[in-house]
């Protein structure tokens, strides 16, 4: 597949992602206390991209670390944004290193939804954001 390109609010921030995210490509839904903090929304929306494959092309992000033992899995969470209008752009969870959590607004929330977890974070206790996809796999 094609690269794809995606930036951020304002514009000062682009990142390439090598090669699409697939044919078979879905979107996670995330309710984790985490991402709704980061999304300042119900959830956020991303697709997982292997670490050698996702480029900052444009623009200098910044990111936080979240201290030992704060994030669910107790390992530190990268969370990149742009420093100048805010949007999140990815995440790495140091427990999980071989790939990044893209955040999908940057490309137009391209991707259908494929999974919902970090339920037992959410708010609304399965009551699924797409109850039109019937094949829509859940994880705690
Ligand atoms: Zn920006
Ligand atoms: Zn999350």
């Amino acid at each position: 597949m094609a690269d794809v390109e995606g930036s951020c609010a304002c514009g000062a921030i682009t990142v390439r992602v090598v090669d699409g995210f697939g044919d078979n490509a879905k979107a996670a839904i995330c309710h984790c206390t985490d991402c709704q903090k980061a999304a300042g929304s119900l959830c956020n929306y991303w697709a997982p991209v292997l670490v050698e494959k996702l480029h900052v092309v444009k623009g200098q992000p910044k990111t936080y670390r979240s201290p030992e033992g704060k994030s669910m899995s107790g390992k530190p969470v990268q969370r990149t944004f742009c420093p100048d209008c805010g949007t999140p752009l990815y995440v790495y969870a140091e427990g999980v290193p071989s790939r990044y959590c893209v955040i999908l607004a940057l490309f137009g929330n391209n991707l259908e939804p494929g999974v919902e977890i970090f339920w037992r974070s959410a708010k609304r206790e399965r009551v699924s954001l797409c109850p039109n996809y019937s094949d829509l796999e859940n994880v705690d």
